[in-house]
């Protein structure tokens, strides 16, 4: 598998489109189509008919996903989106790591 550079629980920066420079936390992470849903971001208004569940029906927002192209794993050293390098640990595991301030996500 690919695998996508985020993934669920990550803090990621919008690098293009309209939500370019926000950040938010990744709630999906959709491997086939290459798309995060982002928490916050992209919300799409869904209108809906009256339901047993919702009396009034109106409009509802649901976050809609986003290409994983358009986001950046977001490093709180940097205070911005950036790219990662992939390094194996001594135990064998593999990490992200920040390419410009070598601050380790994937912590263990
Ligand atoms: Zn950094």
């Amino acid at each position: 598998m690919a695998g996508l550079h985020v993934k669920k629980n990550d803090v990621v920066q919008v690098v293009s489109g309209a939500n370019r420079g926000k950040t938010g936390k990744v709630l999906r992470a959709l491997h086939d189509s290459g798309r995060v849903i982002v928490e916050g971001l992209n919300f799409r208004k869904k209108h809906t008919k009256p339901s047993r569940d919702n009396q009034q029906g109106g409009i509802v927002q649901k976050e809609g996903s986003i290409s994983v192209s358009n986001v950046l794993l977001y490093c709180p050293s940097c205070k911005k989106g950036v790219k990662t390098k992939h390094e194996v640990r001594k135990d064998g595991t593999k990490t992200r790591v920040c390419r410009k301030c070598g601050e380790v996500f994937d912590k263990a």
